[in-house]
């Protein structure tokens, strides 16, 4: 009986551990139509690293319609949007050693999927965050909140 019961134990843990993790993983899909499949995402305060896979359901070619996912304060897309211009698709659009990108992928072409996964270190359920696509020109359409929930 002793051994049933701590069996039963460990099973509602994993069950309690696997859900804390998955609400710190977020998906996000984007398309040849120049679009993320939404304009909010969230994560609780509970998560210290959270992890965001990018899929683009698209066809075209990462040159033609590629897609990243960076993170930032608000404040700072525009310049991150402009440096990772300068920065070329040789470095997925996004400025090298910049302190004010909280988190970035690679750009994915049609058909392919990428991840990142970083620490929530500095950010707070005050913050004002921002994900986008820096390809040139799709930060206007391809953006949104990024929400930290208490
Ligand atoms: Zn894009």
């Amino acid at each position: 009986m002793r051994l049933l019961k701590t069996l039963l134990l460990g099973s509602a843990l994993f069950v309690a551990n696997s859900a804390l993790a998955n609400d710190c993983e977020l998906t996000i899909d984007s398309n040849d139509n120049m679009r993320f499949d939404t304009k909010e995402m969230s994560v609780p305060a509970s998560c210290s690293e959270v992890t965001v896979k990018l899929t683009h359901s698209g066809n075209l070619a990462k040159n033609v319609m590629g897609h990243n996912w960076v993170l930032s304060e608000a404040s700072d897309m525009q310049s991150v949007v402009q440096q990772g211009m300068s920065a070329g698709l040789d470095n997925d659009y996004v400025p090298s050693g910049s302190d004010a990108v909280i988190a970035a992928t690679e750009v994915i072409g049609g058909g392919e999927s990428t991840s990142v996964t970083f620490s929530t270190d500095g950010m707070s359920a005050d913050g004002n965050y921002k994900f986008y696509c820096t390809f040139p020109g799709h930060s206007a359409i391809m953006q949104g909140e990024f929400k930290i929930t208490n």
